[in-house]
């Protein structure tokens, strides 16, 4: 870690509302769920876990030596715990999908929020929709765990609605958290849900994709949901010239023998 990967851990706080760092142990308790000041340099893992579900979670933070490290991750997760934050608890919910893949990964992928497949096995992109991905990551060279995958929400909307505003501004910062810890260089907003949740635009994603933002240190590249590809598979080849954009931006290209992926 490197004073560029400090200077960018910081900035992502400040945008959190975290406005002062301390290494004073006083520091790492917050006294009132309100107050979203208190910051942590260098805990150990124990004292990362002491959120509740329940808490703001912009008030929580990962430790600098955890970032990168399947602990950071668990620390977010444990944050989150039995979440109740919003109402999609008590909706229908089997479990909390978190998220899956590398803690260190190159690459994130971010999906809107888990459906029925995901819903019963805990684990992001698992139906029809993530065998498409699969299938994707796979064309660009790489597996399911060389990357990272979650989604906006943590837990399945009841019969795959659409996401609602209080839902997002709930489950949201655990996102940003998990992005903060894995410190992707790429994201892939997969869809108009994701990529306007993240970038905060109301743009359709016709115009959003085939562009490179700027985001929390990281280039953002969306493209289209796999489950919009598995409809009109006449994009496809869209979607594959933005992974392989992706590709480029870490220097990298699809294997020769890479065809643009098919359902
Ligand atoms: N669609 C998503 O956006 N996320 C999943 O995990 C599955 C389907």
């Amino acid at each position: 870690m490197d004073s560029r990967d400090i200077a960018r851990h910081l900035r992502f706080y400040q945008e959190l509302g975290v406005t002062g760092i301390s290494r004073d142990r006083a520091w790492r308790y917050r006294q009132d769920a309100a107050v979203s000041t208190a910051a942590v340099v260098d805990a150990a893992p124990a004292e990362v876990a002491a959120g509740e579900a329940g808490a703001p979670a912009a008030a929580f933070i990962v430790p600098l030596a955890l970032i990168r490290s399947v602990e950071g991750l668990d620390a977010i997760r444990a944050e989150l715990g039995d979440c109740t934050r919003c109402k999609l608890h008590a909706q229908g919910r089997q479990q909390i999908v978190f998220g899956v893949g590398s803690p260190a990964a190159e690459i994130m992928f971010v999906g809107e929020a888990p459906g029925a497949d995901e819903d019963t096995q805990g684990v992001p992109f698992v139906g029809r929709a993530g065998q498409l991905l699969t299938k994707m990551i796979e064309g660009m060279g790489l597996s399911r765990d060389d990357v990272y995958i979650a989604n906006v929400l943590k837990c399945r909307p009841p019969n795959n609605r659409d996401p609602q505003p209080d839902e997002v501004e709930q489950c949201e910062p655990f996102l940003f958290h998990q992005i903060a810890s894995v410190q992707p260089k790429v994201i892939i907003a997969l869809g108009a849900f994701a990529a306007r949740a993240l970038l905060k635009s109301q743009d359709p994603i016709s115009r959003m994709r085939g562009r490179v933002y700027e985001y929390r240190g990281a280039h953002l590249i969306p493209t289209f949901h796999p489950s919009f590809l598995l409809r009109s598979p006449g994009y496809k080849r869209e979607a594959w010239e933005d992974l392989k954009r992706a590709l480029a931006l870490l220097g990298r290209q699809p294997p020769a023998t890479s065809p643009a992926p098919r359902a």
